[in-house]
């Protein structure tokens, strides 16, 4: 089966239309099996597992995968189900939290420059420098005439990256109040899940509705060709996991990388013993 990883995607100047789509979508696979689902997500990763090794010895590009979602949308769940095996030599993750003294002292894109990936890497961002127009924004954390030039600069930011050989990627996990209720109760109701329940969540599920108006607008305001966004239905979290691992794969499989050429003359050699 052809999964259409495009169903997913927002062209760019398109609206994301957030509160049109269902979070509980399978599209392209049967609701009911789970079961092979996630045994696809298992074919995947190798296939991801050998993609990253060929980015790993082509050394030509780089990857970089943004993670967005609202509290408890899956993004940590996300970076272990969908790089189960592959080498973590090629895979960072970098995780932004509140910004420190230090990066506040700077401008906004001081502290993720720094963390994008390298020739044959893949950097994935959980959380990034579109919090500086999602929270930052919603809380009020800088005025409107400041966070409101952002998105262009973000747009450039990236065009630069794309034109310096990154390929980008943008996935917005999209889950459902009711979702994320259930997923914030379990972490209270759930023993071993305790340690996740951070009483701050719950200030920011009251702005529930802003935080999406604040997803729709940065969606909508920086999905290009060269940094396209996806926007997965992720209330089922294995589904997400699909269509994130299918995402990867065909992105890598895009690039057309090749293994270098051997050394010359490989064939005479013999190890000694
Ligand atoms: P988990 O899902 O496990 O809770 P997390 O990504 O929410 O992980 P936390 O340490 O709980 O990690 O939260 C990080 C917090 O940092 C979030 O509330 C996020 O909004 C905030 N944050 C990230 N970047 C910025 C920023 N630029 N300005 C202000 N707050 C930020
Ligand atoms: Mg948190």
């Amino acid at each position: 089966m052809t999964f259409d990883i495009s169903e997913f995607r927002v062209s760019a100047g398109e609206a994301p239309k957030l509160n049109k789509r269902d979070t509980r979508a399978t599209t392209g696979w049967d609701s009911n099996d789970k079961d092979g689902g996630k045994q696809r997500v298992l074919e995947l990763n190798e296939r991801l597992e050998q993609l990253q090794e060929l980015l790993w010895a082509e050394g030509k590009n780089r990857v970089l995968v943004v993670l967005q979602a609202m509290d408890a949308g899956g993004k940590d769940g996300t970076v272990r189900h969908v790089f189960e095996g592959v080498n973590p030599t090629g895979v960072k993750v970098a995780s932004f939290k509140k910004p420190t003294d230090e990066e506040l002292a700077h401008d906004y894109l001081w502290r993720i420059h720094h963390h994008v990936p390298a020739n044959g890497e893949i950097v994935v961002f959980n959380r990034s420098h579109y919090e500086d127009v999602l929270v930052v924004r919603v809380l009020d954390l800088a005025p409107k005439s400041r966070w409101s030039k952002r998105y262009e600069h973000i747009v450039n930011f990236e065009q630069m990256l794309a034109d310096e050989g990154t390929t980008i990627v943008k996935i917005f996990l999209h889950i459902s109040r009711a979702e994320q209720q259930e997923r914030l109760q379990a972490r209270l109701d759930e023993p071993d899940k305790n340690w996740k329940f951070d009483p701050g969540d719950l200030i920011m599920r009251e702005r529930w509705d802003d935080f999406q108006q604040a997803f729709e607008d940065a969606i909508a305001k920086t999905s290009t060709n060269d940094a396209p966004w996806y926007v997965i239905p992720a209330d089922r979290k294995w589904f997400r996991n699909i269509a994130i691992s299918e995402i990867l794969v065909q992105t890598l499989e895009g690039l057309n990388m090749e293994f270098p050429a051997p050394a010359q003359g490989l064939d005479e050699i013999v190890i000694p013993d």
